[in-house]
Order: structure tokens, then sequence, then C-alpha cells
């Protein structure tokens, strides 16, 4: 009835909402299909709600993590001006642990101030001594073989648009490979929840391909998933025999590595698409209908620093309220 008592006037056009003219929801690949995948109750509350309070420690880890990495990726480069500069030579280019201890304390420093904080004091130390081996084990092969870190992807998937952020791109021995690092070990493929849990990082990489893929036309050589926890292990100056053993394991468990020459890989992208966009679903009618009562249990890291534990009934009786 406005529309057709406004339209009347003749200068004065104007258009009815047609449903393709709606503004389509953004959906993030990690903080909204992946952390509604690994607990339904726990990105209800916490995303949807804003009823976050400890999360701000895990964001503390991934955050920190990232940033710092993306930072000596840039020292690097600065350092490499310097020595084409003959201000340093060839053996200072690579980041020191006196450079990794500065730009930790920088990004720690912001993250604070932005009321992100660690869990504790241990924490800290934990986080900032794996960044030390990681800079010593990886940097000197990987930084000059990063062509960008931090790269947004976009894209439209018809009723939503989806982004992701990818933390590396590396130029690698077969072609353009992406890097993403996670803060945590590698999943216990013995348990069924570890199975599901690799399997959703790996549908994360294939989604990132195809991101990568609609804004460079080719999709990368190889998706490599990087552990950052499992470089704790190497932290032990008094390794036994048997823990060294175990360190190789777990040292052929820092990468996970998905080879786009194997064409089976190119095949599994249509499925995690899809499963990404059943997800979406799954998010809308759990909006609509204020429903986030758990199906599926996650596994107990994930409930361990979850700020729902005390009241979540998945869990009842099982975290202890003690006294201050
Ligand atoms: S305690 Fe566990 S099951 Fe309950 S909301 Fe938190 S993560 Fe989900």
């Amino acid at each position: 009835m406005l529309f057709e008592t406004l339209n009347k006037y003749k200068s004065l056009k104007i258009k009815k909402e047609e449903d393709n003219d709606k503004i389509k929801q953004k959906y993030s690949i990690t903080a909204d299909i992946l952390s509604f995948q690994i607990c339904k109750r726990q990105y209800g509350f916490n995303t949807v709600k804003g009823f976050s309070n400890t999360q701000e420690t895990q964001e503390w880890h991934g955050t920190l993590i990232h940033q710092v990495l993306s930072r000596l990726h840039g020292k690097y480069l600065h350092n490499v001006k310097l020595k084409n500069k003959g201000i340093i030579g060839e053996k200072d280019i690579i980041p020191t642990d006196k450079d990794v201890e500065e730009l930790f304390k920088k990004a720690n420093e912001v993250l604070k101030s932005r009321g992100i904080k660690p869990k504790s004091r241990e924490n800290e130390e934990k986080i900032l001594n794996l960044l030390k081996i990681f800079n010593k084990r990886e940097g000197k092969k990987l930084y000059p073989r990063i062509v960008d870190s931090e790269l947004r992807l976009q894209a439209d998937m018809g009723d939503y648009m989806l982004y992701g952020v990818i933390d590396a791109v590396v130029e690698g021995d077969e072609g353009i490979e992406i890097w993403d690092y996670k803060g945590m070990k590698f999943p216990d493929l013995n348990r069924d929840w570890g199975k599901k849990k690799l399997k959703r990082y790996e549908y994360q990489m294939l989604v990132y391909a195809e991101l990568y893929k609609q804004r460079f036309g080719n999709y990368p050589s190889k998706c490599v998933l990087y552990f950052m926890n499992e470089l704790t292990k190497e932290s032990s100056p008094n390794r036994s025999e048997a823990e060294s053993n175990e360190n190789r394991r777990f040292s052929s468990n820092l990468k996970y590595v998905i080879d786009f020459n194997n064409k089976k890989n190119i095949d599994k992208i249509k499925d995690a698409i899809e499963d990404f966009s059943n997800t979406v679903k799954k998010i809308e009618y759990c909006k609509e209908n204020n429903n986030w009562n758990v199906e599926e249990k996650p596994d107990k890291e994930t409930c361990d620093v979850c700020d729902l534990r005390w009241s979540c009934p998945a869990v009842k009786g099982k975290y202890e309220i003690k006294p201050l």
C-alpha cells in the first residue's frame, strides 16, 4: 500500500525488496562453520548470543600464534632489506629468540588491552617456547617461500557468503601451497572424535582451495595443516631414547598435507562444500528456533575450557564448582 501511494510521485522511485536483493548472511569458515560443528551449544551461546568469557582465552591462544607468526615473517622481510643495504649479514636474516620474545610481548600486550588474556603465566611460557621452536625449525626454509600471509578470501555460495583467512601462501616445489597453523596437537585418530576433527580440518582446507581457485583461477598444489602443539615435544633437552622415537612420531604429526596432484582430493572438494552448506542450513534452523541443544558431545579438551561446562546438560555433574 505504502509503495503504491509513494510511487504516484513520478520522481520518486521506490523499489520493493526482492528476495535476491536481500543482504546475504556472511559465514566464517572457522568462527561459524567449524565452531558450530565442534559444539552447537557453545557456538549458540558464545557466538550467536554473545555470552563469551573464557572463550577469550581460546581466542588468545589462536590469535597470538597467528599474529606472532605473521610478525616473524614481517621481521624476516625487514632483515632482508637490511642485508641488501649491507647493514646486516646473511646469518642475521632469520629472527632470533630475542625477536620472538619481543614480537610475542607486543602482540600479547595488544590482546591484553582488548581484554583477551591467557589462562596463566605457564600458558604464556608454553606458547612462547613453541613459537621459538617453530622459528628455529621452519624459519630458514619457510620464510623465504612465503608469498602472502593472512590472505582473506570470500565466495558467494548462492544463499550466503563464505569467507576465510589463509595463514600463509607458500611457494612450494610443485607450485603454490596454502598453510594453516593449528594451535593444537594432531587429532587422536584412535578416537572417533579425533577422526572427525581431522576430517573437519581437511574440509576446511578443501574449501580454502576452492576459494583460492575462484580468486586466482587454479587450485593450489597442496594444502598444509601445521599442528603447532606437536612442537612442544622437541623442547625437552633430556629426551630419552624412547621419547626420541616418540618424537619422530610426533614430528611426522606436525604436518598434514593434502596433495592436489591426487585427483581424489579435488573430487572431495564438492563434498566439503556440500557439508559446509548443510552446516549453514543447520545454523539458520537453530537460530530461528533458538535451539542449541547438544546432539553430539565434543571431546574433553573442548569441554574442559568451555564457559558453559558447569550448567551444560551434556556434561552434567562432570565439572565441580569449587569455592574460591
Ligand atoms: S561443556 Fe562441552 S558440550 Fe557443553 S557447551 Fe561446552 S563444549 Fe559444548
